[in-house]
């Protein structure tokens, strides 16, 4: 049986006809941007994060661009974030005409470690930006106290975090998060999306003008803006699809109860913090035998990735910025060990049993 590292296809045969009517009333009324599909869906998801507000944009890149520019991040600043995370965050901070500086992440949860934090700031250090890597917060309160000590923003990169908690509050923890609702994350569109979500009503404002030209009222721009809008398509289903990530991320937690109880001992399963509620956008084992355990999965057609194979400060594109190999023992050590296996909602047990006992003869081979 194959099985796929998530099944999108499926998804969507199940709640066909809930999507098909919701994108339909867009349609009859031609709301194709913004609108009140998009307007409903802030609302809901403002209340899902137990936040102020939400802006709704067309995607995560979109979403830290904008939270980075509404905060005044600007050329010349540097910006403290993790080396191991999808680009798109250290892409953020470029697009700001800010540095990425990059600071090693625990090796336990694979966030950046608060620990090594302080000494990266400099004079130009503007904030923080933490991920909650594969849906697991990061360490909150040391870096809320490391960034009111010096004087720094805060901006969470929540792409892979929707309803992930810390010490029992919801992502963003700090009051400013930004969302992707890319396809594959726990809660996804039906093509690009994301948002930023914040309490202070000064900054929602200034992420709104920035979304939109600049725009307020008709006709008068009064900043240089962008075209970040969400499509009401995507509004309507991401509000539809919103009424069920409670249970999906509880499905995805379940699954991952029964992958640590069968795998412990075989990997290096994912760690979850007593203060943390993980939400398992990705399923993350580690082991010293990865790309020989994916050959093997990839033979048996069990669906797996690598996120991420290679951290941002060894990638092509940001080799001139000074932040060479090596200085990243614990992200370069993630990039060679860690693998994701099938994780989403729909999995069955059987399917979990399948990826289990896969993994188990391929160890049980490997020791041979
Ligand atoms: C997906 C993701 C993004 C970017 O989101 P897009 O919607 O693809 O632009 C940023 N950061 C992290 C950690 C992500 O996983």
């Amino acid at each position: 049986m194959a099985v796929p590292l998530m099944d999108l296809k499926l998804q969507y045969r199940n709640m066909r006809s809930e999507a098909d009517a919701a994108m339909q009333r867009v349609l009859d009324n031609a709301e194709y941007i913004l609108g009140s599909a998009v307007d409903n869906f802030e609302k809901e998801f403002a209340k899902f994060c137990n936040a102020r507000d939400c802006a709704a944009v067309d995607s995560g890149t979109a979403a830290l661009h904008l939270a980075l520019l509404a905060r005044g991040i600007r050329i010349g600043d540097e910006v403290i974030t993790t080396p191991f995370t999808f680009i798109a965050t250290a892409e953020a901070v470029s697009h700001c005409g800010a540095k990425p500086v990059f600071v090693d992440v625990e090796s336990e949860t694979l966030c950046i470690d608060p620990a090594k934090v302080e000494a990266a700031i400099t004079k130009r250090t503007k904030a923080i930006l933490p991920v909650h890597l594969y849906g697991h917060p990061a360490e909150m309160k040391p870096l809320a106290e490391i960034a009111e000590k010096h004087s720094l923003l805060l901006v969470e990169d929540c792409c892979q975090a929707h309803g992930a908690e810390y010490k029992g509050k919801r992502a963003p923890v700090s009051g400013i998060g930004c969302f992707s609702f890319y396809p594959s994350k726990n809660l996804g569109a039906f093509g690009e999306g994301g948002a930023i979500v914040g309490n202070d009503p000064d900054f929602m404002e200034k992420v709104r003008l920035l979304r939109a030209h600049g725009e307020k009222p008709k006709n008068t721009h009064n900043l240089v803006g962008y075209n970040y809008r969400m499509h009401g398509l995507q509004g309507a289903v991401l509000g539809m699809k919103l009424k069920h990530l409670e249970e999906w991320n509880n499905a995805r937690r379940k699954h991952a109860k029964l992958y640590n109880r069968e795998l412990s001992g075989i990997v290096e399963i994912p760690v979850e913090r007593k203060n943390a509620k993980h939400v398992y956008h990705l399923y993350v084992v580690r082991t010293a035998m990865r790309d020989a355990l994916k050959k093997f999965l990839d033979g048996r057609s069990i669906g797996n990735a690598v996120h991420y194979p290679c951290p941002i400060h060894m990638q092509p594109a940001y080799s001139s910025i000074g932040q060479a190999k090596g200085m990243f023992p614990a992200a370069e050590t993630a990039a060679q060990r860690v693998i994701s296996l099938p994780m989403y909602p729909e999995l069955s047990k059987e399917q979990l049993s399948e990826v289990c006992d896969a993994a188990k003869e391929f160890f049980k081979k490997a020791q041979k």
